[in-house]
């Protein structure tokens, strides 16, 4: 906090921005720089007034709010760890959650209250307060009741600022537990690499709880005094509408999905932008190219994850390269080993993608058993995600080390063979999966969108990926879906497709 301190512009420049339409019956709201630091010295006084000590968990269930964030600036300055949670966590969830992270204090929405009081005083919870998405709440009453003198708690760069729970999409959610230096440094390089400046405005669109929408987006706001405009949710109209405002905007591959969809995304519809940045799942070629050849501009793509922050973006000023994630950031060193031995692999071969420097991860919370199996007596981690670096040096990502399929005793990456299907004509997307097969181990499946009125079926797609693939990489079936399931952030949920699947050829064997 104190190095964003030191760049935060005037008190007067425009923080963040809740547009009107954005919360129906009311006027637009701004909070400035001056505010969220007077608002986050209060807050900080009133968690320090709950009990709050250097180290204890701020666990907070809240939708998105310029007071949200001020919450987390706040959590910073007292010196507490900020635990967001993702909003869709059911009270099931919340169980384990809270029991897991121990925190001191819990901030949930009003409505909220009376269902997850109860849980968290269960789980020694000291203090249940209140954030509501209009800027009203216990926290907000505690808070005016406390001064705006505040003296930030002195803490070292290897301390804990936050822990964020990963996504969930290959299993059970982890927390991974970020220094202050992770998120300073990385806040830092991006800040740089995006050229970003006090002029830019970022139109955000993405989940507070997520490193995406809030490390990402937020701390290279702060580190660089820019200004956010919120929208709770993504809608096309709405982003379209708040473009000629905008200088950039951070999205999720199906945001430039949607808006491709829009006649409203035209070259004057966007002339006041700057940058496109996308990232937290694969940005297709074919979305980056309709991009560029829509709007004149190229999506900056660049690769994160929870426990490492940003690993690598395109570039700014050099050239964009459709369906890669860029090179590393300054500072990170990134290679691909054999998945088995550990061992590097000569550029080109697709291995394991292991990452080092400071933006990566502390370890995650209460797991030192799984923290040790993910890092290599050298200190990188291992990230689970399957790619190659390329002779420029660009990381292409080939997908996740959980979804590789092996049928017969070959490795087949889901991504090649999806290329492939999502290149057919009247096809609009697909998912390959393994599937448990009795003679091949696995078989490869293909869970296939048609476009509507295709006229596409099984037989079709099998004939055309002949001779496009190895015969061991064509899928044993195509089946085909409305839509691929995708959480929150975009990304296709493979682990509920296998077991939607996973009787598909022992049903086939017993006829
Ligand atoms: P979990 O670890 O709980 O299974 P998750 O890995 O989806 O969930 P996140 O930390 O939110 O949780 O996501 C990081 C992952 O998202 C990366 O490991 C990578 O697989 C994917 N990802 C992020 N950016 C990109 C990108 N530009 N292209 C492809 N994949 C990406
Ligand atoms: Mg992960």
């Amino acid at each position: 906090f104190a190095l964003m301190r030191d760049r935060m512009p005037a008190d007067d420049r425009t923080f963040i921005e809740t547009p009107a339409a954005e919360k129906p019956g009311s006027s637009s709201r701004v909070m400035t720089y001056g505010d969220a630091v007077a608002l986050s010295s209060r807050m900080a006084n009133l968690l320090i007034q709950r009990g709050v000590q250097p180290g204890d968990r701020v666990a907070v269930q809240l939708e998105k709010s310029a007071e949200a964030i001020v919450l987390y600036l706040a959590c910073l300055r007292a010196g507490a760890v900020y635990l967001p949670l993702n909003t869709a966590y059911t009270l099931a969830e919340l169980d384990y959650f809270l029991g897991d992270a121990e925190p001191r204090v819990v901030v949930c929405a009003p409505s909220a209250r009376e269902a997850l009081e109860p849980l968290a005083r269960s789980k020694g919870v000291a203090a249940v307060e209140t954030l509501g998405i209009d800027g009203t709440g216990s926290l907000m009453d505690g808070a005016a009741a406390c001064g705006t003198g505040f003296t930030d708690v002195e803490r070292g760069p290897d301390d804990l600022a936050a822990i964020l729970y990963t996504s969930g999409t290959t299993g059970r959610s982890k927390g991974a537990m970020l220094s202050h230096d992770n998120l300073a440094s990385n806040a830092l390089t991006l800040a740089r690499s995006w050229r970003f400046s006090p002029d830019d405005v970022l139109l955000h669109a993405l989940p507070i709880f997520h490193t995406h929408g809030l490390f990402v987006a937020t701390n290279v706001t702060l580190m660089a005094g820019s200004s956010l405009i919120f929208v709770s949710r993504f809608d096309a109209d709405t982003m379209l509408r708040l473009m000629p405002r905008a200088t950039v905007m951070m999205g999720v591959p199906t945001f430039y999905v949607r808006l491709l969809q829009h006649p409203g995304l035209t070259r004057d519809a966007v002339s006041h932008m700057r940058l496109f940045v996308s990232g937290s799942a694969p940005l297709l070629a074919e979305t980056h190219d309709a991009w560029a050849e829509r709007t004149g501009h190229r999506i900056l793509e660049r690769y994160g994850m929870t426990e490492t922050n940003m690993n690598t973006s395109n570039p700014y000023d050099g050239e964009r390269i459709a369906g890669t994630v860029g090179p590393a950031l300054p500072g990170i060193a990134i290679r691909v080993t054999d998945p088995d031995s550990g061992r590097p692999l000569p550029g080109g071969e697709i291995g394991m993608i292991e990452v080092k420097g400071p933006n990566v991860f502390k370890g995650y919370w209460r797991m030192p058993e799984k923290t040790a199996a993910e890092f290599r007596p050298d200190g990188f981690f291992i990230t689970g995600d399957l790619g190659k670096i390329d002779g420029s040096g660009y990381v292409h990502i080939v997908g996740r080390g959980k979804d590789l399929v092996i049928t017969g005793g070959y490795n087949v990456y889901p991504k090649e063979v999806e290329v492939e299907i999502d290149a057919l004509p009247g096809v609009v997307e697909s998912a390959v999966i393994g599937v448990s097969h009795p003679d091949f181990g696995e078989g490869v499946t293909a869970l296939v969108v048609r476009k509507p009125g295709a006229d596409i079926d099984e037989r079709g797609i099998l004939q055309a990926l002949e001779g496009r693939l190895a015969k061991y990489k064509q899928p044993k079936r195509v089946l085909f879906v409305d839509e691929l399931p995708r959480n929150t952030m975009g990304k296709v949920q493979k682990n509920l497709l296998r077991d939607a699947n996973k009787d598909l050829y022992a049903r086939a064997k017993t006829g």
